[in-house]
């Protein structure tokens, strides 16, 4: 799946912003979305990549947020019941596999 070019909220909250504090618009385009390139500081970049990679980031945050919640909700409440027990420590397994999973995807660039 191929990322289309800036939306209108990207263009209204990252490019105008953007122009307005100085930074200079290059005519070269982003590879990965289309969006145009700015220079400021000596510095090539993609706005627009980079609102996006930001905007996941904390997307991304706010759901392993709820997964540590979780986890800790069931580290609270173990029950007694062998049976029971074992089903709840696979949840928690789940959940930290996924949670270690978030976690790479987050280092990763
Ligand atoms: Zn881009």
């Amino acid at each position: 799946m191929t990322l289309g070019g800036p939306t209108e909220e990207e263009i209204r909250n990252v490019i105008m912003p953007l122009m307005l504090s100085g930074a200079k618009m290059l005519d070269r385009h982003c590879p990965k979305c289309g969006s145009p390139l700015f220079e400021k500081d000596g510095r090539v970049f993609c706005p627009v990549c980079e609102y996006r990679a930001k905007k996941r980031k904390k997307e991304m945050r706010g759901v392993e947020e709820r997964l540590m919640e979780k986890l800790n909700e069931l580290a609270n409440s173990l029950p007694d019941d062998p049976g029971e027990l074992e089903k709840h420590l696979r949840v928690m397994g789940k959940i930290m596999e996924l949670l270690e999973r978030y976690k790479k995807l987050e280092g990763g660039e």
